[in-house]
């Protein structure tokens, strides 16, 4: 079982620390956020510490997966939201300040206001198909 004397997530699987839990799971425990984008905002931490997903054990990372669809539902029929958003923030330069991976269920409905700027852009030409054999031979390594 692995788990991080001073990890704020792992504190709370452990009891040491107050949150509002509203699943608890052999894989996963699920609680709200303590600053919510949204009501209902939850927290989907797998038991063990992993800091991020790509360093988790595919077997784990599925039974974690396997919660969403329930949870993701309670929580948007618990709220009354109309959609969620799945959000993991992978590494602190894509904004993950808890080092110990979680998956965001943020609550959404119909003109919120909340919402990402996706700063779209295109391929240049034959990029798509270099970014694609590059990422191919590292799915195959
Ligand atoms: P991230 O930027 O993806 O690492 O998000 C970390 C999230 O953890 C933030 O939304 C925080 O509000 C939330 N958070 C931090 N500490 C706690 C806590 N003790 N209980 C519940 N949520 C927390």
């Amino acid at each position: 079982m692995l788990s991080e004397p001073n990890c704020v997530f792992c504190r709370i699987i452990r009891g040491e620390i107050p949150a509002t839990v509203i699943h608890r799971g052999e894989a996963c425990l699920a609680f709200l956020d303590i600053q919510p984008l949204a009501s209902g905002h939850t927290l989907v931490v797998p038991t063990q510490h992993y800091p991020t997903l790509d360093r988790m054990p595919e077997q784990l990372a599925g039974e974690v997966a396997a919660a969403l669809p329930r949870l993701g539902s309670a929580v948007m029929r618990a709220v009354g939201a109309t959609g969620f958003n799945v959000l993991i923030n992978n590494g602190s330069d894509a904004g993950q300040v808890v080092p110990h991976l979680h998956i965001h269920l943020i609550p959404r409905r119909a003109g919120d206001g909340l919402g990402f700027r996706w700063n779209v852009r295109g391929y240049q030409p034959g990029e798509a198909d270099r970014v694609a054999e590059s990422l191919r031979r590292e799915l195959a390594g």
